[in-house]
This record gives structure tokens, C-alpha cells and sequence, in this order.
């Protein structure tokens, strides 16, 4: 009786094996899926190996008595094996993430999977088959939202500038190539990075009749209008040939995705992190839009970044391509502000530059002007050039765009005389004043109770909200321009855009609909507003108070300061006969820091370079590859004893050379829900001897018990340490 090694999905730190054995009759193909007892449950999973017949009939080599071992229940033979490039994808995020196999392997299949009888597989890959006959019509689409008639219109390919045709080229010169390295493009928002990829994708298609293209955006950008732009440009393939992922779809949804990605029928996928693990047949074009996005790197689960993944993956799917000498699986980083990682890359010649320097149809560059606040009387939210700058744009019926990366009415309650603050019970944070419902709520545990009426602590009847969020900044903006009015003699009108405000499926379209349609003239929000977006008629973006980006203790805080106002000045005067009027305000309190220098000459390049230059002297990534192992636990003294007893594990490894432990500490959000949280830093010279000490590390502080400590986790390359 043949046996078979299956992944399944295990509690992460489950003592079982990896891998767990079990009989069938007859052969099965590697990345099967099949149902299995385990315990009383039967669950999914997925065969990742067959054991090597031992001497007797009896035992496996591994000496495991066969006549023990329980049988395979059921195999879902109606969809294909995940194929071999994904298996491998699987293994080698597990491996470098240091997550068991199942649990990576499994998290990377739709939901519905799990639960789906036989039957209901059969009927799902029926209706499957249907929506593929390219004769359906687009309505059949499962995207969310709604698609206006102007996207779905046949979308004609742009003639290329020759920036744009450059980039082309060097993406298809390196799919025809063997040894292709990522590309990088650099271009501005609205220099043209979308329609190359369009064409990029459109020319891969054509190449060969199963080519697939995988193209990763932020969460954020995943509009209903990006997704209509890549259906109407490849309406010819059938409506089902540009497939979304994304976790805000429904199960449903999901899986019908994941099976016509996985059948081949889909062409395109276009997809948040998650769906870098899509499975897909001919794999040919990988894009990571806006790749320096913090939205790739998950936060929970294994942990991994998308982005580094997406190029690793290309690297597997060229091997997959060589042995059937097709060329390469190229992938394509895109941003206006790329991570310094991907920057140093560029600059070692890992990865190659293509820059895209102009804006398509835009004039000049967007000044960008200083309002040194301390020149502004004390207490000063609008200084009075933005004040001004306001009015006019309303004037002229123009919009604008304030940014104040903070939601909520004001980020704390206080009272003026016994000064109490109001504390979150349960975290080491304060919990948000919410106007609009007279909420205070922490935004880290999700806890919301009523606002007092009067201080808790001393009855004092005047507590006050200290600082501001951008529901604050709406109310008084709205108040500021009330006499105001828009060239058809209405109020000026002021939208706000945040997480509180953008809900729901429908929300961001709703939100971006109206300020499209011209109904909305000062659009205020958080870091959501700078992203992605084609907000056309904008001539006036304001970062409100950015001085916190800059002091951060976090060593990345620059760097996303400075993306995220690069990112916003790029959203002004983007049409031409508008470029000449646009113009970004500043209101700083530090108009001497360098990153503004940069910021005024919209240089990415030189900040990047100078920053890298600091990181370089202080060995800081990408110069050191980090990893965190975190702890949590009911006391803060639990949560660090385990840390140390790792340490002390740690250090005899480390004698090795090449890699660095640093001491417990507790995380700078120290409590999270009542729970006590702690950090170790390892720092190594190079990712192989980080690796190499991870791994063995591990495997050897697993078995440490320890009282009180209620889970630990492995961050491999963190995002924040
Ligand atoms: P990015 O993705 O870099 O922000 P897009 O690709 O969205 O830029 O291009 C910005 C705008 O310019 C879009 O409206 C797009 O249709 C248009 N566009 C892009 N390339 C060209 C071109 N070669 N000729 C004319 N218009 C173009
Ligand atoms: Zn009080
Ligand atoms: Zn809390």
C-alpha cells in the first residue's frame, strides 16, 4: 500500500509533525488535494510527498508501521495538483520565514477549500467552466463596486513616450532572456508606470496562449477603477480572463478567483499580498505596484513580505521556464518613492533601474513651499498662506487635499485639573476621542465605551479633547470656510476620508466617486488620501502637521515621512492646463530638516542615497538583515524570562560569528489587550547566517517552557523594530 506524506494545517506550534502519513490504493500526483482524518475531524490537505517503500511491504523507510496508519478519505481530483513552482514558493516561505510547512501551504488556499464536500467542488467547477466562455458577457464579473460605464468602455493602448518604451523593452528583453534580473521602476505618480504595465502584460499574453500575469497592489489601490481599467483593456480575452484578490471579497468570491487562477483561465490576477500565493499554471510577468507599500508585509501569520516574495517566485517560475527554454518570469517593482532596500539593490546592479522622469501631460513639478509655524501665533492649526491658499483654489473651483496622518476626533480626553488622561485599561495607549459618536475607543485593542460626561477621576465637569485627529480638522475647516463659496455660488464642501469614514465594500469608490464628480472641494484624511489615487483636478495638498514622522525612534520613520509627502505632492496638478496653479504647503515646525530639502526638489533619488549612506555607517538594513522573536504573556517579567532563556539558548550559536542577540525588551506598545508584550533583536551580517542561526536556534528554543507565556512569534526582516 502506497503511503503518502500530507500537509495539513496545524496550530502553529502544534507537537505533532510536519508532515503526517497516510495510505491510498492508488498512485497520487504531488500537490493533490485530499481529505484526511485527523482526530475526530476530517480535514483538508495537500500531498507533498509519498514515503519510499521500506524492504517489507510493511514499514516505510522511516519505520512507520503502514498497518497503522489511517487511509486517505477522500482525493478532490476535479481540480489539478498545485504544480511544483508553487510547491516550491510554499516551501521556501516556509523555510525562510521559519513557519511550519502546513500552515504556510494551507493559509495559501482559499477558505472554502477546507469546507467544500466533493459534491459541492463538482458544482463550483461547473459554474466555473461556464463563466470561462469568453461569449459571457462582463456582467458576469464578481468584482465589488461599482464599474462606471467611462472604465468599462474598450480602452485603446496609449502610444508610448519613449521613457515608457524603454521600460517596455528591457521587461520583454528580460523575459526572453535566462538570467533576468528584477526590474525597478522608478517614475513619478502619473508618469505612466500603469499603462506600461498594461502593455508589459498585454505583449506577455500574447507571447504564449497559457501566460500568466500576476500583478500585486496595495490594498488601498485596488479600486474598482483599476480593476475596470484592466478588464475593459482585456475584454477581448473574456470577461473571466482579469480575476481580483483580495481579503475583503467573500469566501465565494475567493475561491472562484483562486480555481480560475488556478485552472488557468484566468489570464490576469490582480491582487493584494495574499495573492502572491495564488496558484498559477504559466506564471510569465509578476508586478508589485507601488512596491515600497508597508500594506506587502503581513503582520500576522508567517509574516512574510510579499514583495520579497513575488521575487523570489519569479526567480522559481524562470527555473520553470528554462526547463522548457521559454525565457524568463520576469518581475517588475514599480514606485515613485521605492523601498531603500529595492533602491540599494538598483544600486548594487542586483536589481536593474528604469526610470520613467516625466509626468505624462503635466507641466512643471508642484512647488513645494515651507510655512514655518513658528513664525504662526501660538496654538496656529491653519496657517494663514493655506487659510488663503484654500479660498482661492475654492474660488476658481479647484480642489484641495489636507493630510494629517491621524483619525479621530483628538488622540486624547484630559482634565484640566486633576490631569486624567484617558488611558486604555487594557494597552500602553491612549484611547481616541470620537466626536461623531462620543466614543472613546483604542485604536489598538478595538475597546470603545461611552465618553464620561465628567472626569472619572475628580467629577471635574470641563474635559477637554488635547491635540487633533482628522475629524477634529474636518469640523474646523468646515467652520473656517463656511462663508466661502465654489464658483456656482454653493458652499465650499469638505469630505473626510479615513478608515472611520471609508467603510464597507462600496466605501473608497463612494468616496472617490464624489470627489471625481467635482461634488467635494477640500477632501481632509490620512495617509490613505496620498496614495495611488488619479485625483485630477487637486491643486493644492497640505501636509497639516508631519513634524511627528521626523523624530520617530523607529530608524524607517524617515523613510516613510518622506514617501508618504513625496507621495502626496504627486497628487497635485496632475492635468496640464492645471500644473502651472498646483502647489504643496508644509506646515512644519522644523523647516530646517534635511528631508524637506529633498522634498522641495522632489528628489527620491538623493534622499535615498543620503539615507543609505546613514544606514551603510550604522549597519542598519538593508546593510543587516534582522529578525525579531517576540513574546507575549500576562506579565511583562514572563514575557521577557522566555526571551532570555532563548537568548541563553541563542548564544552559543551566535559564538559562530556573524550574528548578534540583543537583550529582551519590552515592545514599544508594551501592552496590547491586556497582554504584555517583549522583543529580542538578532542582527546578522548576511541573510545566509541569519538563516543558518534561525533555524537551529529554533528547533532548540521550541522546548523551553516557560510559565505564563501565552505565545511567541518569529518576524523574519521586520518592518518596525
Ligand atoms: P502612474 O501609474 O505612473 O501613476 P499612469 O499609467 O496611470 O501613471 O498614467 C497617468 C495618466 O497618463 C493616465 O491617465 C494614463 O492613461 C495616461 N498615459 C499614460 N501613458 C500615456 C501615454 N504614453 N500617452 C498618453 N497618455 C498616457
Ligand atoms: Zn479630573
Ligand atoms: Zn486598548
Amino acid at each position: 500500500m502506497p503511503v503518502f506524506s500530507v500537509l495539513v494545517a496545524l496550530p502553529a506550534h502544534s507537537r505533532l509533525p510536519a508532515l503526517l502519513s497516510y495510505t491510498h490504493p492508488a498512485p497520487l500526483a504531488l500537490g493533490s488535494l485530499v481529505r484526511v482524518p485527523l482526530g475526530r475531524r476530517e480535514v483538508l490537505g495537500l500531498v507533498w510527498g509519498q514515503a519510499k517503500a521500506a524492504d517489507t511491504a510493511h514499514t516505510t523507510a522511516d519505520g512507520l508501521d503502514v498497518g497503522k496508519l489511517k487511509a486517505i478519505s477522500t482525493v478532490l481530483d476535479g481540480i489539478a495538483p498545485l504544480p511544483a513552482s508553487w510547491r516550491e514558493l510554499v516551501a521556501f516561505a516556509a523555510r525562510y520565514y521559519q513557519r511550519s510547512l502546513g500552515e504556510v501551504a494551507l493559509a495559501a488556499l482559499p477558505p472554502q477549500l477546507k469546507d467544500w464536500s466533493a459534491e459541492q467542488l463538482a458544482r463550483k467547477l461547473k459554474k466555473l467552466a461556464k463563466l470561462e466562455n469568453p461569449e459571457n458577457s462582463i456582467k458576469n464579473e464578481s468584482c465589488s463596486g461599482s464599474v462606471s460605464a467611462l472604465n468599462t468602455q474598450k480602452q485603446p493602448e496609449k502610444t508610448l513616450n519613449p521613457a515608457q518604451t524603454a521600460a517596455l523593452q528591457a521587461i520583454t528583453a528580460a523575459q526572453s532572456q535566462t538570467d533576468s534580473k528584477p526590474l525597478l521602476l522608478f517614475g513619478r505618480t502619473g508618469s505612466g508606470k500603469t499603462e506600461v504595465y498594461m502593455q508589459a502584460a498585454a505583449a506577455t499574453l500574447a507571447a504564449a496562449a497559457t501566460a500568466q500575469v500576476l500583478v500585486l497592489v496595495p490594498e488601498i489601490n485596488l479600486t474598482p477603477q483599476l480593476l475596470g481599467q484592466f478588464r475593459a483593456r482585456f475584454a477581448h480575452l473574456g470577461a473571466a480572463a482579469v480575476v481580483s484578490m483580495h481579503s475583503g471579497m467573500t469566501a465565494a468570491e475567493r475561491s472562484s478567483a483562486w480555481l480560475a487562477a488556478h485552472s488557468g483561465g484566468a489570464r490576469i490576477v490582480l491582487g493584494t499580498r495574499l495573492a502572491v500565493f495564488a496558484s498559477l499554471v504559466d506564471l510569465r510577468l509578476i508586478v508589485v505596484d507601488e512596491e515600497h507599500d508597508a500594506s506587502y508585509k503581513a503582520q500576522d501569520g508567517a509574516r512574510h513580505s510579499a514583495r520579497d516574495l513575488a521575487v523570489y517566485r519569479a526567480k522559481l517560475e524562470s527555473a520553470r521556464l528554462h526547463s522548457v527554454a521559454a525565457g524568463s518570469c520576469t518581475v517588475v517593482l514599480g514606485s515613485a518613492t521605492p523601498s531603500l532596500e529595492s533602491w540599494q539593490a538598483a544600486q548594487s546592479g542586483r536589481y536593474q533601474l528604469q526610470e520613467l522622469p516625466e509626468r505624462i501631460g503635466a507641466g512643471q513639478l508642484t512647488p513645494v513651499r515651507l510655512v514655518d509655524m513658528r513664525l504662526q501665533p501660538k496654538g496656529t492649526v491653519i496657517s494663514s498662506y493655506l487659510l488663503a491658499a484654500l479660498q482661492e483654489r475654492i474660488a476658481r473651483g479647484e480642489q484641495a487635499l489636507l493630510l494629517l496622518n491621524r483619525r479621530g476626533y483628538a488622540p486624547v480626553l484630559s482634565c484640566g485639573e486633576c490631569g486624567w488622561k484617558s488611558a486604555c485599561n487594557h494597552c500602553s495607549a491612549f484611547q481616541v476621542f470620537h466626536k461623531i459618536d462620543r466614543s472613546l475607543r483604542c485604536h489598538h485593542c478595538g475597546d470603545a465605551q461611552a465618553t464620561p460626561r465628567a472626569c472619572p477621576e475628580c467629577g471635574n465637569l470641563d474635559i477637554a479633547p488635547l491635540g487633533r485627529g482628522t475629524e477634529k480638522l474636518e469640523e474646523e475647516i468646515s467652520a473656517l470656510l463656511a462663508g466661502v463659496q465654489r464658483p456656482d455660488g454653493q458652499p465650499a464642501r469638505v469630505l473626510r476620508m479615513d478608515a472611520d469614514s471609508v467603510k464597507g465594500k462600496d466605501g473608497l469608490s463612494q468616496h472617490l466617486e464624489q470627489l471625481h464628480s467635482g461634488a467635494v472641494d477640500v477632501l481632509v484624511g490620512t495617509q490613505m488620501v496620498a496614495k495611488g489615487h488619479d485625483f485630477r483636478r487637486i491643486t493644492l495638498v497640505a501636509a497639516i502637521n508631519p513634524d511627528g514622522g521626523l523624530f520617530a525612534a523607529d530608524f524607517r520613520a524617515p523613510e516613510r515621512s518622506a514617501a508618504l509627502l513625496m507621495q502626496a505632492a504627486g497628487r497635485a496638478g496632475r492635468d496640464a492646463d492645471l500644473s502651472g496653479k498646483a502647489q504643496m504647503l508644509v506646515q512644519t515646525f522644523n523647516p530646517e530638516h534635511p528631508l524637506f530639502t529633498w522634498l522641495m526638489r522632489h528628489d527620491w533619488a538623493g534622499f535615498a542615497s543620503s539615507q543609505l549612506q546613514e544606514r551603510h555607517m550604522a549597519a542598519m538594513p538593508p546593510f543587516s538583515f534582522q529578525a525579531l522573536l517576540r513574546a507575549e504573556a500576562r506579565t511583562q517579567e514572563a514575557a521577557q524570562a522566555f526571551l532570555q532563556a532563548a537568548c541563553d539558548l541563542g548564544q552559543a550559536l551566535v559564538a559562530e560569528g556573524g550574528v548578534m542577540l540583543y537583550a529582551p525588551v519590552p515592545m514599544a506598545m508594551q501592552r496590547v489587550a491586556n497582554t504584555e508584550r517583549a522583543q529580542l533583536l538578532v542582527e546578522a551580517e548576511n541573510r545566509a547566517a541569519l538563516q543558518k542561526f534561525l533555524t537551529r536556534w529554533r528547533s532548540q528554543f521550541v522546548s523551553i517552557r516557560s510559565p505564563g507565556l501565552l505565545r511567541w512569534a518569529l518576524d523574519v526582516d521586520p518592518a518596525a523594530v
